[in-house]
C-alpha cells in the first residue's frame, strides 16, 4: 500500500519534511517546485508511516485503499508523476532515510536584542504564514491588524464554499490568534484608521499581506453596464463577505457567462450551475438566491485552447465528476477537437476527451450546463442599460445576463506605500519594501496574484528572514509597543 496526496493540496509542502523517506516531490528546492498543481507521493518508496497525513494541513493525504468515488484517481495521479524517473534512492540501495543538512543559525536575533513588536497588515494565509514564521523562530510580540472585523482573508472569503478540505487550513491559522504573543486588532483600516507611516513609527517593523483585491478588466467595450461583476465580487458574495450584499449576482435570466480559465472561473462555474441542494457552506443570502435562480448554464469562454487553460487538473476532474450538472465543449472553433486530441496524458486538456463536444452549445438545455467554449476572446458586453450578453471577437453573441470577469487579480495600491501600477505590486527586495526600513511585504501583493495558499509559506519564510536579517544588522528600531498610537490602535478595533 502507499499513501497518495489528491484534489485539495495546497503545496505548502509540510508533508515532505513529515516524511521519513523523503519520497514526497517536487520537494522546497527542487526545480518543479512551485509549478505543479499538487504535489505527488513517490508509491515505490512509501513506507505507509503516514506521517504526511498527520501534518497535512487541508487534510488531503490518504492511503490509497481509503480513496473513494473521484479521488480514487489519484493513485494514479501520483504514480503517473513517477513514471520514467529514476527509482528512488532506497531502493537503488542507498540508505534509507533523509541526509541532515548541516546545522545553520541564520535566522537567529542577538541575545541582549530587545522586544521587538511587529505588525502584520492583513490576516489571510501569506499573514498568517509570515506570523507562523515569526512566532516559531523570533520570541516577537505580533499584532494582526485587518480592515474586517472577522479574520482569515482569502481562506475565509475567497476559498469555494464547498471545498471544506481546503478551508480547513483556516482552523491551522486561527489558532495562532490566541497565541500569548499575538494581539488582534480587527476592523482596522490602513488609510482610514491608521496611516503607513503612523505604523512605521509605532513598530519595530510592519509586514503588509493585503493580498491583491483587484480583478482585472477585460478592456472592451460595455464594461460600464451594470451586471459586469468581478469575480473577486461574485467570490465574496457566495462566501458572505460585509463588503457584498445578498443581491449584487443577478440570477434572473437563464445563462451568466464567464470569461476566464482558471480555478476561480470554475468555482463559480460549479456554485451557479450546480443544484443548490448539492452546495455546502454557500453563505445564506447567496444561498437564498441561488434557491431561486433562473440560471441553468453557464458558459466559461477561453480566449486561448485547451491546453492554455490554467485550471488544475484537480479542479476540472471536480467539475467533470458531478452528477447534478452536465459538462460540453463547444465546438464552434475547429481547432478545439484537434487540440484536445492531441493534449497528452499529463496535461489537464486530456481530461476533456471524455466531455462532449456540442455544436449546438449556447442553445437551452433542459439539464444544468457548463460550456466550455475556447478560442473565444471577448470584444464587446452588449445591453442597454443592463449586461445583455458578450459578443466574441468573431462576430457571435451570447446573450446572458451576467457576465464575470474571472482573468486574474492585481493589487490595490497602499496609502503610504511604494506602487508599481504595472505589475500591481509593492516594489521590493526578498519582501523589503523599497526606500522604507522596516516595512515588509509579503504574498500577492509583493509576487503578483500567482500561486495557491502553499505558496505563501515559502514566500513568507524569505520575507521573515529579511527581518530577522535586519533586525541582527540593527536596521529594526526596539520597543515600541508601549507607545500610544498602539494604545490607539486598540480603541479603534471592533475586536
Ligand atoms: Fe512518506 Fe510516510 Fe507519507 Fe509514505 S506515508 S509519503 S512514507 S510520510
Amino acid at each position: 500500500m502507499s499513501f497518495a496526496i489528491t484534489q485539495s493540496c495546497c503545496v505548502d509542502a509540510s508533508c515532505v519534511a513529515a516524511c521519513p523517506v523523503n519520497c514526497i516531490h517536487p520537494a522546497p528546492g527542487e526545480p518543479d517546485f512551485g509549478s505543479t498543481d499538487m504535489l505527488f507521493v513517490d508509491p515505490r518508496a512509501c513506507i505507509d508511516c503516514g506521517a504526511c497525513a498527520e501534518v497535512c494541513p487541508v487534510d488531503a493525504v490518504f492511503p490509497v485503499e481509503n480513496l473513494v468515488g473521484p479521488l480514487r484517481e489519484y493513485a494514479e495521479v501520483n504514480a503517473e508523476y513517477y513514471a520514467g524517473k529514476d527509482a528512488p534512492a532506497a531502493l537503488a540501495g542507498s540508505p534509507l532515510f533523509h541526509a541532515w543538512d548541516p546545522v545553520r543559525f541564520d535566522r537567529v536575533l542577538p541575545a541582549d536584542f530587545p522586544r521587538l513588536d511587529v505588525a502584520v497588515v492583513g490576516s489571510g494565509p501569506a499573514a498568517m504564514y509570515a506570523v507562523e514564521d515569526l512566532l516559531l523562530h523570533t520570541t516577537a510580540h505580533v499584532t494582526i491588524i485587518d480592515r474586517l472585523t472577522e479574520p482569515g482573508g482569502l481562506v475565509r472569503f475567497g476559498v469555494a464554499p464547498d471545498h471544506a478540505s481546503t478551508k480547513q487550513i483556516g482552523e491551522h491559522f486561527a489558532r495562532y490568534h490566541d497565541h500569548h504573543r499575538v494581539r488582534m486588532r480587527l476592523g482596522v483600516e490602513v488609510g482610514r484608521d491608521v496611516t503607513a507611516p503612523d505604523l512605521a513609527r509605532q513598530y519595530d517593523a510592519v509586514i503588509y499581506a493585503v493580498g491583491a483585491a483587484e480583478s482585472r478588466d477585460l478592456g472592451v467595450p460595455g464594461e460600464d453596464l451594470p451586471g459586469n461583476l468581478a469575480s473577486t465580487t461574485v467570490v465574496g458574495w457566495y462566501n458572505g463577505h460585509p463588503d457584498v450584499p445578498a443581491d449584487t449576482v443577478d440570477l434572473s435570466g437563464p445563462r451568466v457567462v464567464v470569461v476566464g480559465t482558471g480555478n476561480v472561473s470554475l468555482d463559480i462555474a460549479r456554485v451557479l450551475a450546480a443544484a443548490p441542494a448539492n452546495l455546502s457552506g454557500v453563505a445564506p443570502g447567496a444561498l437564498a438566491a441561488l434557491r431561486r435562480s433562473a440560471v441553468r448554464e453557464v458558459v466559461l469562454l477561453g480566449r486561448r485552447g485547451p491546453r492554455d487553460a490554467a485550471w488544475t487538473r484537480g479542479e476540472l476532474l471536480g467539475l467533470l465528476r458531478r452528477d447534478d450538472l452536465e459538462v460540453v465543449v463547444d465546438d464552434h472553433d475547429p481547432r478545439v477537437a484537434d487540440e484536445i486530441a492531441a493534449a497528452t496524458t499529463t496535461e489537464t486538456a486530456s481530461l476533456l476527451r471524455d466531455v462532449p463536444l456540442l455544436s449546438g452549445a449556447g442553445e437551452p438545455s433542459s439539464r444544468r450546463r457548463v460550456v466550455l467554449r475556447f478560442h473565444a476572446a471577448p470584444a464587446e458586453i452588449v445591453g442597454s442599460g443592463h449586461v445583455g450578453g458578450m459578443r466574441l471577437g468573431n462576430g457571435d453573441v451570447i446573450e446572458a445576463g451576467v457576465v464575470i470577469r474571472a482573468i486574474g487579480h492585481r493589487g490595490r495600491e497602499v496609502p503610504g506605500l511604494p506602487f508599481d501600477p504595472s505589475s500591481g505590486t509593492v516594489p521590493h527586495v526578498e519582501g523589503r519594501v523599497q526606500d522604507r526600513p522596516g516595512t515588509y511585504v509579503v504574498g500577492w501583493i509583493k509576487r503578483g496574484a500567482s500561486g495557491g495558499i502553499g505558496a505563501n509559506r515559502a514566500d513568507a519564510a524569505e520575507t521573515i528572514a529579511s527581518l530577522i536579517a535586519d533586525g541582527a544588522a540593527g536596521v529594526l528600531g526596539a520597543g515600541a509597543s508601549r507607545n500610544p498610537v498602539t494604545r490607539a490602535l486598540g480603541r479603534l478595533a471592533r475586536r
